[in-house]
């Protein structure tokens, strides 16, 4: 009777003042209109190996252009998980993902291509099943879409997400850890991670040529995840003192605004061929 009503009140009431402002409803609408009417882009940005030299992959960011710069890939993402959005839009992002690798392969890119996921994503039962489905429905990729997942998101749930991300490593979905560093998780979590990658967050890295602290932070970080069995990669270089210092600490590869800002894939399709024809350039004699 009246008080399941007041109770339903109450969770209204809970529901418009917490997370569901006037504002961030209409925000919240539009961004599903933007879903639906294939609004948002995944924008690419390289990493680098810097023991060869060469591209060793692209990771995929989401784009809202009509509202870029003003509404950020953080804010996206942030209000897709507040709203249930977040289900919808990471397998729109993984779909989209295979779309971008098929054209980076025909056009002679053979990178393999990072995807962000939620830990949201880890929490739907059904999300191993449709990830093996998509990948089975598409073999040319097997074993190129990385799937990152950032460190702090998974502390939430430290086990469910453990044993999520290890039915889509049996799935042979290779896992990265994302912004490794900027949260509080312990050494004996990490090391039962059935990660390929870990990815050691920009914050750490950004003061690397002025700070003492973070080079001795930094190093032992890729030292542990070395004798781990992890491929290190640096976030956010932007310089190259920054770049040069990591490939004497051993850091496997760096992605940062140095190589390239994130950019929609047409631009990224010229990026490359350009790189490789400086490169060739450079090769030849005379
Ligand atoms: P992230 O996965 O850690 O991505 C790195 C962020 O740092 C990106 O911000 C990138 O544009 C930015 N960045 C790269 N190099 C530099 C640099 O040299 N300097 C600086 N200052 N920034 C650099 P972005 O694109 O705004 O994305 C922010 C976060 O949003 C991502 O952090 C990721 O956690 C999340 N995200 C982005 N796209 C998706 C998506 O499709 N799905 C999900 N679930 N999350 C996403
Ligand atoms: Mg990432
Ligand atoms: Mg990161
Ligand atoms: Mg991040």
């Amino acid at each position: 009777g009246s008080d399941r009503a007041q109770e339903r009140g109450i969770a209204y009431y809970k529901l418009s003042r917490d997370s569901f402002s006037a504002g961030r409803l209409t925000m919240a609408s539009e961004l599903q209109k933007a879903l639906a009417n294939n609004e948002l882009k995944l924008y690419l940005q390289p990493k680098l190996n810097l023991a060869t030299g060469q591209i060793a992959g692209l990771e995929a960011l989401i784009r809202w252009p009509e509202r870029n710069p003003s509404v950020g890939a953080d804010e996206i993402i942030m209000l897709a998980e507040q709203t249930g959005l977040i289900k919808p839009l990471t397998r729109w992002a993984l779909e989209q993902s295979l779309q971008l690798r098929n054209c980076l392969l025909e056009n002679g890119q053979r990178f393999k291509l990072s995807v962000n996921i939620s830990p949201n994503n880890l929490r739907e039962p059904d999300f191993p099943l449709f990830v093996k489905r998509l990948m089975s429905a598409h073999p040319q990729h097997g074993g190129a879409i990385i799937f990152e997942i950032t460190e702090t998101s998974m502390m939430q749930d430290p086990v469910n997400a453990l044993k999520a991300l290890n039915s889509l490593t049996n799935a042979g979905i290779p896992v990265s850890i994302d912004d490794f560093g900027s949260g509080y998780s312990s050494l004996s979590y990490i090391k039962q991670l059935p990660a390929s990658e870990i990815k050691i967050d920009r914050s750490l890295i950004t003061d690397l040529a002025t700070r003492e602290e973070d080079r001795v932070i930094v190093q032992t970080t890729i030292d542990m995840c070395h004798s781990l069995g992890y491929l290190v990669v640096a976030e956010g270089v932007e310089d190259e003192a920054t770049a040069n210092l990591l490939k004497g600490m051993g850091c496997d590869m760096i992605q940062g605004y140095l190589l390239s800002r994130p950019l929609p894939l047409e631009k990224m399709l010229t990026w490359l061929t350009d790189r490789h024809e400086a490169a060739s350039m450079q090769r030849a004699p005379g």
